[in-house]
């Protein structure tokens, strides 16, 4: 649940499929594309169980990005990491900061506690004498 209330949004089905086949068809800029393959949108990688497959929005969805197929871009979980650290979380962030500020939605102000302080010790009037150590001896 973010600030503003919502709940995510998953991509329905239909857009799954829609954007899997796309990812079939055509492979990002300076990347072959294998025909028939599913190949990261993002760095080309053939998709498989063990590079993930993930269905990502490009607007984040935080950030009101819909869960439409123009939103939706597949990604391995390397690409999709890289997104989520890098671009989205700090974007969210910075967001939440604005709202935060913006609406009185900071935390409230702690009082501070004070101490009492110590009590003062008693004046001294002159430098403590020496201990004698052969005192009893
Ligand atoms: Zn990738």
């Amino acid at each position: 649940m973010s600030l503003r209330g919502e709940k995510r949004t998953e991509f329905p089905q239909s857009v799954r499929k829609k954007a899997f086949a796309r990812c079939c068809q055509q492979a990002p800029e300076g990347v072959d594309n294998i025909p028939g393959v599913p190949q990261c949108e993002g760095c080309g990688v053939q998709l498989s169980p063990r590079t993930g497959i993930i269905y990502e929005h490009d607007q984040p969805d935080g950030l009101g990005g819909e869960p439409t197929l123009e939103n939706c871009k597949v990604h391995c979980k390397n690409c999709a990491d890289i997104k989520t650290h890098t671009e989205d979380n700090p974007r969210m962030r910075k967001a939440d900061a604005v709202l935060k500020a913006t609406y009185g939605l900071r935390p409230a102000k702690r009082q501070q506690i004070k101490s009492r302080g110590f009590q003062p010790a008693e004046r001294q009037h002159r430098a403590s004498s020496p201990v004698n150590k052969w005192r009893g001896f």
